[in-house]
């Protein structure tokens, strides 16, 4: 059973299908018509509306929903959970998502894994959904203490027939990370086109605007309340990030006021050899 059926939890929808293994998936959603959608799509076997009936067979439970939503859910479901019944996450920060699958289940936190592909895109909603949006792509699952190694199994061997490669970290390691690889460049790409467009000559610049814009731009196009909510779910970890960039920044500036073309080189050529090194892992 998934909730929101969107980019992430369409595209697990598919990759179940096509792996064979999910007998029958059913829908629930915030919006009738995008659950209509995805089943017209052949993403979803059945649409629910009715929690109650749509728990109560779940064998998995997946919230693929705007982080903020997560204990509306949880709080929707937790009255029809039985016992064997798995319960996880996409969402894209895991502190904030674990500390509130822990007030709301209480006993049955046990049985929550929490869970953030990373895998996706800047387009939203199941008819972006793909099959093979998760092949050779890495899921990081963050178990608590309390979290039945049944249920970890469970959610690693469903992630795994999606193609990924599973790894687990604390709730803690894996939105430090985030902050700093994620969530800080989509701060940046979303503050240089906000920037950009509210200038009186945006028209002439976005007319210039090529392909280096357009990489480092390319996330901006991301789903505003989806970021809204990662933002602010990880708003500590994120402000150290700015900081720490603010800082990088500054040198920069300095190095350039200063007409100090040594150090920006000595700087650009780190940065390059780094982004050139990473790439080669990803190729
Ligand atoms: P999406 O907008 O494509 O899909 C979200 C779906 O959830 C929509 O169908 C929406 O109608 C539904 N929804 C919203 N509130 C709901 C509610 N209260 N009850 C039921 N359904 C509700 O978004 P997405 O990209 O699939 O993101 C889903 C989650 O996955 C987010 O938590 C995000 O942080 C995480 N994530 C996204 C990406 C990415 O690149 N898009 C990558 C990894 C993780």
């Amino acid at each position: 059973m998934i909730f929101g059926v969107g980019l992430i939890g369409g595209s697990v929808a598919l990759a179940l299908k096509k792996a064979g293994i999910a007998v029958q998936i059913i829908g629930v959603g915030r919006s009738l018509e995008s659950l209509q959608e995805a089943k017209n799509l052949g993403v979803i076997d059945t649409l629910e509306i009715n929690i109650q009936a749509a728990c109560h067979a779940a064998e998995i439970i997946l919230i693929a929903v705007p982080v903020a939503q997560t204990t509306a859910i949880l709080q929707s479901i937790k009255p029809y959970l039985n016992a064997n019944t798995v319960i996880t996450d996409a969402g894209s920060t895991k502190g904030d998502v674990l500390a509130a699958a822990k007030i709301v289940l209480g006993e049955q936190f046990k049985q929550f894994v929490g869970g953030h592909p990373i895998a996706g895109a800047e387009k939203s909603g199941a008819s972006a959904a793909k099959a093979d949006l998760f092949q050779a792509k890495n899921v990081v699952l963050t178990p608590a203490p309390e979290t039945s190694i049944h249920a970890v199994a469970s959610i690693s061997r469903l992630w795994q027939a999606c193609g990924a490669n599973v790894s687990e970290m604390s709730a803690q390691t894996h939105d430090s990370i985030f902050a700093a690889v994620s969530h800080l460049p989509h701060l940046l790409a979303f503050a240089l086109v906000d920037d950009i467009a509210s200038r009186p000559n945006a028209e002439q610049l976005f007319g210039f605007a090529a392909s280096g814009f357009r990489d480092f731009t390319r996330i901006a196009g991301s789903h505003p309340e989806m970021w809204r909510d990662i933002s602010l779910a990880n708003k500590d970890a994120l402000l150290g990030e700015i900081n720490a960039f603010e800082e990088e920044l500054s040198q920069i500036k300095k190095l350039l006021a200063d007409e100090n073309g040594a150090g920006l080189q000595i700087l650009f050529e780190r940065a390059s050899t780094a982004r050139n090194n990473w790439a080669k892992t990803q190729q």
